[in-house]
């Protein structure tokens, strides 16, 4: 049975709730409100074991991905996001790098070093 997470939009907080195909998303457990929008699967517990660790790993590759990809507006979206739900000490100093640094035309993105680079020759 799959797990979701969700997010109140009324009073902010997050929960996890197992929902079928087709049902309605869960009220909020905290203020019983309906205003709740399910969190991205990237986001999401495919596994309530799953360490953060696990996301981590998930998210900041999925970051790097958009990097690779040039789409450098897109991983600070969506490293936002993921601050939001898991801000941990890499995805914040990812996030606040390209926060930094304005994005380089045919800039690379070390996978080691998850900075931004103008390719030589
Ligand atoms: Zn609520």
């Amino acid at each position: 049975m799959p797990i979701y997470e969700f997010t109140c939009e009324d009073c902010g907080c997050k929960f996890e709730s197992i929902m079928k195909h087709g049902e309605d998303f869960p009220p909020c457990p905290e203020c019983g409100s309906a205003n709740v929008i399910k969190v991205p699967s990237v986001f999401g517990f495919v596994d309530r074991t799953a360490r953060v660790a696990e996301r981590e790993r998930a998210i900041l590759k999925r970051a790097r991905d958009y990097l690779i990809d040039g789409k450098v507006r897109d991983a600070q979206r969506f490293l936002q996001k993921a601050k939001e739900f898991y801000p941990t000490d890499r995805i914040k100093k990812l996030s606040d790098k390209l926060a930094e640094r304005k994005p380089v035309k045919g800039g690379y993105v070390s996978r080691t070093e998850v900075v931004i680079k103008k390719k030589k020759g």
